[in-house]
Formats: structure tokens, C-alpha cells, sequence
């Protein structure tokens, strides 16, 4: 038993920086942009840094703001689920063909 568990850790790393990108994106828009009113609307998203965060602002999921204007969902509430997994398969699109584009 103690074996298998500490087989856990060595498995999630396998995984590859793909996996890692959408955890990451998963991770932002549920701390960042999942409340109802995010800490730093509309600069919550660095500019630079993880591809994650250039994929946010290339597709309009940065902030509420952003998500209102071009994607149409609410502000002022706690986005749902599914809102929160349309965001990451936006981005994820995006880090996808750009990836493309660089070979
Ligand atoms: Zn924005």
C-alpha cells in the first residue's frame, strides 16, 4: 500500500507540459477570474510570463471585462462550471496552434 502512494507524485509528473498548461489555466481562471467580483479586475493577467497568461489576453479570457464583452458571460457573479471549462478550452486552443506556428 505505502508503494502504490508513493507512486502518485511520480505519475502526475509523466503527465508533460500540456497537462501542466491546462492545470495551470485551470488554476488562474478558478482563482482569478471564477468569483464574483476577482481581486484587480481587468489586471489580474500578467502581460508576460506563463503562455498561459499571453493565451488570456489573445483570447479575450483575461478578465471579467474581457469575458463579458467578447465571450458574453455575466459579470458580478461566480462563473459556473462549464463557464470555467469553455475559458480553459479557449485557451488551450490557442497555446495549441501557436505551438503550431512555432515549428
Ligand atoms: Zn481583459
Amino acid at each position: 500500500m505505502l508503494h502504490a502512494e508513493h507512486q502518485v507524485p511520480r505519475l502526475r509528473a509523466r503527465q508533460g507540459p500540456c497537462d501542466d498548461r491546462r492545470t495551470r489555466a485551470a488554476d488562474f481562471i478558478a482563482k482569478r477570474l471564477a468569483p464574483a467580483n476577482p481581486a484587480k479586475d481587468g489586471k489580474q493577467t500578467p502581460m508576460h510570463g506563463h503562455p498561459v497568461f499571453v493565451a488570456q489576453h489573445a483570447t479575450a479570457t483575461c478578465c471579467r471585462g474581457c469575458l463579458l464583452k467578447w465571450h458574453g458571460i455575466d459579470k458580478g457573479r461566480p462563473l459556473s462550471d462549464d463557464e470555467q471549462a469553455y475559458a480553459v478550452r479557449v485557451i488551450m486552443a490557442w497555446v495549441d496552434k501557436d505551438m503550431e506556428n512555432d515549428r
